[in-house]
């Protein structure tokens, strides 16, 4: 899966700035959606927001929803952060 980075402000189609929310979010579950239309080209797509965390009003992070990709990420940083951390102090591993 690549990681392209889309602004949503744009068409994905044209790449039009003109587009245009036809309906409120919905929301079920963990996901909201709502569909969009672009002005220039005609086309409808449907954005999805997914849930990420659970914070408190001033942003303390209650709960996160990770996906297996970002959890495979975050280890991979932690582990690296150790070796690092294992190199300046002359340990073995
Ligand atoms: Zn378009």
């Amino acid at each position: 899966m690549s990681k392209q980075k889309h602004d949503p402000d744009e068409c994905p189609y044209c790449q039009s700035r003109n587009i245009c929310a036809l309906t409120p979010f919905e929301a079920e579950h963990d996901q909201a959606w709502r569909s969009i239309e672009c002005h220039d080209c005609g086309e409808l797509w449907r954005e999805v927001f997914k849930l990420v965390k659970l914070e408190t009003e001033n942003g303390k992070v209650l709960r996160e929803y990770l996906e297996p990709g970002e959890v495979k990420a975050r280890i991979r940083g932690i582990l690296k952060q150790l070796k690092e951390f294992c190199e300046e102090e002359e340990c073995e591993p």
